[in-house]
């Protein structure tokens, strides 16, 4: 190849979609030792953003080696040589896991988290790991202990979180993919304000296995990318019964999402429910996601009106339920299993006290203190097991939806990615804007952001669809038609990032 026609390539590597770059890997047009370079390279040029938290040039390229190995010998398999990065959520042995916590600094894990080993097994290159909220509990990355995320599309704003990391990595092009996790929406919002698509799969279907804990009833793993389409490729990986690991996940046997991406929408009964387009919609985000809508009625879908009638209730009841189950799980960080000790201290106790102390920052100390105050005695009948009962009704309003319409659309978030520092004094304003995520998390419905034009500032809007359980193929198949009529996902942030 000459060295003209090698930059040429070189510089649009990080402007083909995954399943783009796969078919050029499996057609021997490109290594994955070039690709993995090449995505290495963007990473440290745009190290400013903060989306990475740890790379390591000889993991990733050693990975890509096996995967050039692997493609010599003609192997097919269709994520193999592909890069991708993870959410610091996951656990690895080949990169530190900090779930965004000094509580983890530097800890190694001794083994993998089932869906990074699953992405391994198939071939796919590891980037690294990417920055995200504490313990994944936040909207905005800001509450990562090291370094907050910006948005690419503008850099005085925040990425939205807890996955913010992935969703710059992705919407900069630093990866083609990259996999989030999600409790209350920390797949779809992070994707909406970065003008990505992700998807968080029915609760059950991803192992969680070696995914840190924050809410376990909740917490769900997914992929953020491009298109539908990749989406769909990545899901299909990723998903699948871990009977042995994850006692949770679903004893349903993964699927080939990529099959049904082509179907036709004609006659599919979209619900739109009157409760997310109320009050506290801004004007720029309702517009957005009204053409979208539009465009589906253009593709032979039909809109119904529903109600989910207790929306609102999400808030309390998630964040009821959500710091419950954190107070539980963050009980393993004492200073004596897992990561930082305090330096100093006098007796067990005061060790216990003065670790804690020094290890989580205040977005977590505060969840673990409300988590620990409604499980308490006296509280747990007032506060928690009313937020359980609420929680199956929100569930069963859904239900009640879903015999009326096959999918279900709305925005992902009330407004744009807001300023860096906008909410960070008012935890309250930053669980609000949780409002349209929450109801499908709670649900363990299967939901995801699919990009749907742009608002104030020209920021990213998303649009939200939720599908009923196990009906992710539905999902993808709806925003892949989506994206072949409409080209909001092909949309790149400015200058920057050339
Ligand atoms: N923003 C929500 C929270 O702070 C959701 C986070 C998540 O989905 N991990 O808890």
């Amino acid at each position: 190849m000459s060295a003209h026609g090698e930059g040429r390539q070189m510089s649009e590597l990080h402007d083909l979609t995954l399943a783009e770059l796969a078919t050029k890997l499996r057609g021997k047009e490109v290594s994955a030792v070039e690709v993995a370079r090449h995505f290495l390279a963007r990473g440290a040029r745009h190290e400013s953003l903060g989306a990475y938290l740890a790379t390591s040039e000889e993991v990733t390229l050693a990975q890509a080696r096996g995967a050039d190995a692997r493609l010599a010998g003609g192997d097919t398999a269709p994520l193999l040589g592909v890069p991708i990065a993870h959410k610091d959520i996951f656990v690895t042995t080949d990169f530190p896991s900090t779930a965004g916590s000094r509580m983890l600094e530097g800890y190694r894990s001794p083994f993998d988290s089932t869906v990074v080993l699953k992405f391994k097994g198939a071939g796919a290159v590891s980037l690294g790991k990417l920055n995200c909220d504490e313990f994944a509990m936040g909207s905005s990355n800001e509450n990562s202990a090291f370094k907050p995320v910006l948005n690419p599309w503008d850099t005085t704003r925040v990425p939205g979180g807890s996955s913010g990391g992935s969703a710059v990595a992705v919407a900069a092009r630093l990866a083609p993919a990259a996999t989030g996790t999600d409790t209350g929406g920390s797949i779809r919002q992070p994707a909406s304000f970065c003008g990505i698509t992700g998807i968080k799969p029915t609760y059950g279907r991803a192992s969680r296995y070696g995914m840190i804990a924050f809410a376990s009833s909740l917490d769900q793993a997914g992929p953020m990318a491009r298109t539908a389409e990749d989406c769909a490729l990545l899901l299909s990986a990723m998903c699948g019964p871990d009977p042995d690991r994850d006692s949770t996940s679903l004893d349903v046997p993964a699927e080939d999402f990529t099959r049904t991406l082509n179907d036709s929408l004609q006659g599919l009964r979209i619900g739109v429910p009157k409760e997310f387009f109320g009050e506290g919609l801004s004007a720029d985000v309702r517009a957005a996601v009204d053409a979208a809508l539009k465009e589906y009625g253009k593709l032979g879908a039909v809109l119904v009106p529903i109600s989910l009638p207790r929306t609102e209730l999400s808030i309390p009841v998630y964040y009821i339920i959500a710091p419950a189950e954190a107070s539980s799980n963050l009980s393993r960080f004492d200073g004596v299993k897992f990561g930082h000790r305090a330096e100093k201290y006098t007796d067990l106790t005061d060790m216990y006290k003065k670790t804690r102390a020094e290890g989580f920052g205040d977005e977590v100390k505060r969840r673990i203190m409300i988590g620990t105050y409604v499980l308490s005695h006296g509280y747990y009948d007032a506060y928690y097991l009313q937020a359980q009962k609420i929680r199956r009704m929100i569930a069963d309003d859904f239900q009640q939806a879903f015999k009326t319409c096959d999918l279900i659309a709305g925005p992902v978030a009330p407004t744009v990615a807001w300023k860096l520092g906008e909410k960070s004094s008012d935890p309250v304003a930053s669980y609000l804007a949780d409002i349209f995520t929450l109801p499908a998390s709670l649900a363990g419905l299967p939901c995801m952001s699919v990009p749907a034009g742009f608002g104030a500032g020209g920021m990213p809007v998303g649009l939200q669809l939720i599908a009923n359980h196990l009906q992710e193929a539905r999902l993808l198949n709806a925003a892949h038609r989506l994206q072949q009529a409409t080209d909001w996902h092909q949309k790149t942030p400015g200058g920057l990032l050339r």
